[in-house]
């Protein structure tokens, strides 16, 4: 067996701070019932890891293997998660008297969406802990990615998801041989469902964080960021906000990589955009409360962004807040319009989800809340599907 250096310490819970063992399958906290989160042997990796190290490693989220939570190579599940494209969207930017905005453009990922960083590492952490089914409650992309990397595990997915999911989720996991149950109801409902049957059906409850590693694959959107920009980061990041593991994973990613020495202090504003038909980060982030209240009769477009109650939302608001950022909500009607602004400006066909990135930061300017030099960076989180 080819056993490298192990980094991961434990996972500790994100809002008491207990201890747990990542040798064992873990879900949240038992004693507050919070996400828990994967600790690593910074100070170590601070003397020791090199940012030239990077430049011989293959361009996939891979290459920052020293913070990812599988130590065994051969755990590893991978469809080929390639490092994705840092766009300078030129021609956008000066449509709104901006020189700096880029695009980070995750539809380029298996299965065309940024839900694949999350559960590539998942299913290969299920892999390494030997287990042998797993659940999920999706809005669309999660299940999706759920299901082939599950299959291309060999573990059986099970999938619970709304009955109005799009119809590209709904088939990519009959076709991946997932098992799949369409719901009356939203993600939450969906949750439930998974909450309820999963001891006696022998699951892995893998729900945005509940699950401690999920996280870990989509913080390495900002490891990926912070290369890509020379080890400067953005002043601000515009990011559509579902469960929020994307903001979540990347401060902490941020965190990481100061502690480690490879970036500074300087911080990117984050802007969690949601739609007006589900705005509960939105709604909390204006009120100034430290936790979010569930939206009631959630509706948008953009079904990623259809998660009408967030176990994580104390941390989002918490990265937003710290990082100086905010929380804005756009109609479906200003995503229906955005929807023509990259394909047309840059080429770049985008989901709603990264459409609302582009509503957002047209709201921002109008709002002077951003300075015409400043660099910002829109997460196209993932590609058009009919
Ligand atoms: C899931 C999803 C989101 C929301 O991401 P979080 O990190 O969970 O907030 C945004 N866009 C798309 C396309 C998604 O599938």
């Amino acid at each position: 067996m080819n056993i490298q250096n192990e980094t991961l310490k434990h996972l500790e819970c994100s809002k008491c701070g207990e201890i747990y063992p990542h040798t064992e399958p873990q879900n949240v906290c038992t004693a507050c019932g919070k996400p828990l989160l994967a600790r690593y042997a910074l100070e170590q990796l601070a003397g020791t890891w090199q940012r030239d190290t990077l430049l011989s490693r293959p361009a996939s989220l891979w290459r920052y293997k020293e913070l990812l939570p599988i130590s065994n190579p051969e755990d590893i599940v991978t469809l080929g998660e390639t490092m994705t494209p840092l766009v300078h969207a030129k021609r956008l930017g000066e449509t709104f008297g901006l020189t700096e905005v880029w695009v980070k453009d995750e539809s380029r990922l298996p299965t065309g969406s940024f839900k694949a960083r999350g559960l590539a590492m998942a299913v290969s952490k299920a892999k390494s802990l030997g287990l042998k089914a797993l659940a999920i409650p999706s809005a669309g992309n999660a299940a999706t990615a759920l299901a082939v990397y599950a299959a291309a595990a060999g573990i059986a997915a099970h999938i619970f998801m709304p009955q109005d999911t799009p119809v590209f989720n709904k088939q990519t996991c009959q076709l991946a041989g997932a098992n799949v149950t369409l719901i009356d109801g939203l993600i939450t409902d969906a949750g439930r469902i998974v909450a309820e049957r999963k001891e006696q059906e022998g699951w892995f409850d893998v729900s945005t964080l509940k699950e401690p590693y999920r996280v870990e694959g989509k913080k390495t959107m900002g490891f990926e960021l912070a290369e890509q920009c020379n080890w400067e980061l953005p002043d601000v990041i515009i990011y559509p906000t579902g469960g929020g593991t994307g903001i979540v994973g990347m401060w902490k990613g941020f965190a990481e990589l100061e502690a480690i020495g490879w970036i500074g202090k300087k911080r990117p504003r984050f802007i969690s955009v949601q739609s007006t038909g589900c705005a509960p980060i939105v709604k909390a982030w204006e009120e100034g409360a430290t936790e979010a209240t569930p939206w009631r009769e959630a509706q948008t477009v953009a079904s990623g962004l259809r998660v009408p109650q967030a176990i994580g939302d104390f941390l989002i608001l918490e990265a937003i807040r710290k990082s100086e950022g905010a929380a804005i909500a756009v109609t479906d009607e200003a995503i229906r319009e955005a929807m023509q602004l990259l394909p047309t400006t840059e080429g770049l066909l985008t989901c709603p989800e990264g459409a609302a990135t582009v509503a957002a930061l047209k709201q921002l300017v109008s709002k002077g809340m951003i300075e015409p030099s400043e660099r910002v960076v829109l997460f196209n989180t993932g590609g058009y599907q009919s």
